[in-house]
């Protein structure tokens, strides 16, 4: 919005840009993600520009959120998918590349060979009991 570089994703949404469209609601859409990592990989997108989680508004991210879930469903349903993953990069420390809200709805089936398990126990740090503690407790205090 306003100055800066075009957004892809509001072009999607506006139809200014071709996509493989899957659904839509009054505020959120759904689309086949071009660089899938595997088949029926969907993303689910505000309609109004967010650049991230900082940016959409609760009635928006409601929408977000409930059109991800259907699509998971949709994809287990017609793709032969037995789970899914969804994922959201809110930020540039988060590696978030498209600046656009999006939740990725990736399918998965028995088998495939994306590992994450793997990849999340190989980066799980060391904790206490104490420290959970803490933490928590920074995080329950009224800001
Ligand atoms: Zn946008």
């Amino acid at each position: 919005m306003g100055s800066g570089p075009p957004c892809v994703f509001c072009a999607i949404a506006k139809g200014e840009i071709p996509s493989h469209r899957i659904r839509e609601s009054p505020r959120a859409l759904a689309f086949l993600d071009v660089n899938p990592i595997s088949w029926g990989h969907s993303l689910v997108i505000p309609k109004a520009h967010a650049a991230d989680l900082t940016e959409v508004t609760p009635e928006d991210w409601a929408e977000v959120a409930e059109l991800a879930r259907w699509t998971a469903l949709r994809l287990r349903k017609v793709l032969e998918v037995t789970g899914n993953n969804l994922f959201v990069s809110s930020g540039r420390s988060a590696e978030q590349s498209v600046r656009h809200l999006h939740i990725h709805v990736v399918p998965r089936r028995e088998g495939d060979d994306l590992a994450l398990q793997e990849w999340w126990e190989m980066k799980v740090q060391p904790t206490s009991p104490d420290e959970l503690s803490k933490t928590a407790a920074v995080l329950r205090e009224k800001a």
